[in-house]
């Protein structure tokens, strides 16, 4: 399985809403327990008219604390992983890679969801602090001071953080929180809204639907190396 390339490991760096998820679970939440005034805030965000950060804070913040039990067994239940993430979570081991799970979601359903595979990669959440009468956000990952984004959880800085210990980095994504990361990337796989914006900068990006897609498409951050010459930044 293993293949010739590269002189060291390839850093994986994946978003979670989306992307491991086949669903923003983040959206999936607010959609259900605050729909009226979760909506606007949602469409600004997306709009990059309100920052990540801010907007999250926002909505989050207009849940009463004592409904986290509810959200949580609400979010467990309604989570549905993208097909192929067990086989491509193996096929980094098995490469001797190192993955990332850089989520702009919190601990209290990510860290179970992502049990299974624990041992095997890393991950960067935010966590909701339940002990005023609404839940407070908590970004335990902000942004450097080579990131002015206000992203809340900084994918950029996280990449950065982490690029010594590895030969490439790739940012695996869907939407709005990834534009940041794509762009400090040297390879990105992605779908819907990030997939336009890749395009459209014209970052070196392949396409994806499941997860068997990354896996088939396993040397493409070496294809795209030769087209354009070299790493970037
Ligand atoms: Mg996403
Ligand atoms: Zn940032």
């Amino acid at each position: 399985m293993t293949t010739a390339r590269r002189g060291g490991p390839w850093g994986w760096f994946s978003d979670f809403d989306g992307t491991i998820a086949e669903q923003d679970m983040n959206r999936a939440i607010l959609m259900h327990f605050v729909p009226e005034q979760a909506e606007p805030l949602i469409r600004a965000v997306n709009q990059r008219e309100l920052s990540v950060r801010e907007g999250l804070e926002r909505m989050f913040g207009l849940i009463p604390s004592r409904w986290l039990d509810d959200i949580r067994a609400y979010a467990l239940r309604e989570v549905r992983l993208r097909p192929g993430f067990g086989e491509f979570v193996n096929r980094v081991h098995a490469e001797g890679d190192r993955l990332w799970v850089v989520s702009s979601g919190f601990s209290f359903f990510l860290e179970p969801v992502l049990a299974p595979w624990a041992d095997r990669l890393t991950l960067y959440c935010n966590r909701l602090d339940p002990s005023g009468d609404y839940l407070r956000v908590i970004w335990p990952h902000p942004c450097d001071e080579q990131c002015h984004a206000d992203c809340g959880l900084c994918k950029p800085t996280i990449q950065r953080r982490h690029r010594a210990e590895v030969t490439k980095v790739i940012t695996i994504g869907d939407g709005v929180t990834d534009f940041e990361a794509a762009a400090h990337a040297d390879f990105v796989f992605a779908r819907a809204a990030l997939l336009e914006h890749c395009g459209a900068e014209g970052y070196p990006h392949a396409a994806f639907e499941t997860f068997h897609d990354i896996v088939a498409q396993w040397q493409a951050p070496l294809t795209a190396e030769r087209e354009t010459g070299g790493n970037r930044g």
